[in-house]
């Protein structure tokens, strides 16, 4: 058959590269000029650093399949998040662990007595918590709140705390040993040359074309067997019933030589500082030298239209406007809507992957008519 995917993020390419081995000629669109999505990594041309032009990105898994998957086609090296927070004027510890809680504090405690002292904080009186302040205030207490989580959800979502669903913060955000690894997963890692590249590698099969610069157009989709559609859900409609809504990020860009701030990211919590976060790009791979240095200040925002959009607000007003676009798609015959923008979602890379697997098996078991949507949205 003749696909027509959309979009050259991991979503098209992994989707590609399945119908391409079995058999199906691929054509795949972007409108950027580049492939890779939001995973882009880029090397900046004055310092060398390999950037990671759309935010940090790292790769970290459960899953055997997925990630065997990546290294058929990248080589990935060690690389483990441990982000710091710069918040009243002191530098802490993240994910909150028993550092954090003793520097915090100024104690020297145990776990056990770490674990009494956050229970004693905790606002038992807070038993049916709606909003993530609630939340919080049930899980931490008021002052690792006010330090940690109240200012940089505020900075993030552009909203109180108050207006956020309890759902955001499902487990208690605290650990009580000294484990600063940002990530649970059994597998985590960096692809030595980059996302960019690693996805070069995916898209290389005699059975796919890539046309960047080139924004989907009906008549595209008319001369496609069937189309994969990994762009916005309401773009695909025109946003004729209303845009969903997301955040959207500003990267204020600063060189400097050596090391500007000693990790990859520094998370600042003061509501007063208008930044989230400064990454510091050469920290992704730690096994390159550079001497210049490349940091992004990252600034959260409502996405304007035409804006890149990077994380879906799901709140009750975006809910009710995403089912009337889901079943426009559902009424839409030969379109399957995939990856984050295309179900709405935020996806890790990992479930982005696992889950364009599982679309090729749908379409590889002759579905007919193939569904609009593989996943619940
Ligand atoms: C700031 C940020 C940090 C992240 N960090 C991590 C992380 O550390 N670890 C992790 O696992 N995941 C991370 N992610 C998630 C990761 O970016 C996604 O899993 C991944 O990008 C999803 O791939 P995708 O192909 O579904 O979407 P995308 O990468 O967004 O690709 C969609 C593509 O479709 C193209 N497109 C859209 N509309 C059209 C159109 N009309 N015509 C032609 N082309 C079109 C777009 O240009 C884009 O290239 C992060 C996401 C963000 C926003």
């Amino acid at each position: 058959m003749k696909i027509l995917l959309v979009g050259a993020g991991l979503s098209g390419a992994v989707i590609g590269r399945e119908l391409a081995e079995a058999g199906h000629d691929c054509r795949i669109i972007d409108a950027r000029p580049h492939i890779a999505g939001n995973c882009h990594t880029e090397r900046d041309p004055d310092t060398g650093v390999m950037m990671h032009v759309y935010g940090p990105h790292i790769f970290h898994t459960d899953d055997q399949g997925v990630w065997d998957y990546v290294n058929r086609f990248a080589t990935f090296l060690p690389f483990q998040n441990r982000v710091k927070t710069t918040a009243q004027d002191r530098v802490y510890s993240l994910p909150i662990n028993l550092l954090t809680i003793n520097q915090f504090f100024g104690t020297t405690l145990r776990p056990d007595e770490a674990r009494a002292l956050i229970e004693s904080k905790a606002d038992t009186t807070i038993t049916d918590p709606q909003s993530f302040e609630d939340q919080a205030l049930r899980f931490v207490g008021p002052e690792l709140y006010e330090a940690f989580f109240k200012g940089y959800t505020e900075k993030q979502w552009g909203c109180s705390p108050t207006q956020l669903p309890a759902s955001i913060l499902k487990r208690l955000p605290v650990r009580f040993n000294y484990d600063d690894n940002y990530f649970f997963h059994r597998f985590q890692g960096m692809p030595r040359d980059g996302y960019t590249a690693m996805v070069a590698a995916i898209l290389d099969h005699p059975r796919i074309t890539v046309d960047l610069d080139t924004p989907f157009t009906p008549q595209m989709g008319a001369a496609a067997d069937h189309v994969f559609w990994s762009g916005p859900l309401d773009g695909y409609f025109d946003y004729r019933l209303g845009r969903l809504g997301y955040r959207t990020l500003d990267f204020e860009r600063f060189t400097t030589q050596g090391d500007y701030q000693g990790c990859a990211v520094m998370n600042y919590g003061d509501r007063q500082v208008p930044f989230t976060r400064i990454t510091e790009h050469k920290h992704f791979s730690p096994w390159e030298t550079h001497e210049g240095t490349v940091c992004y200040r990252e600034y959260a925002r409502a996405a304007e239209p035409g804006e890149t959009p990077y994380y879906p607000i799901r709140l009750v007003q975006e809910k009710a406007l995403l089912e009337q676009y889901v079943d426009l798609a559902r009424g839409t015959p030969g379109v399957t809507f995939v990856g984050r923008l295309g179900t709405y979602r935020y996806l890790d890379m990992d479930v982005t992957i696992r889950e364009a697997l599982e679309t090729v098996a749908v379409f590889n078991r002759n579905s007919d008519p193939m569904p609009a949507f593989t996943v619940t949205v």
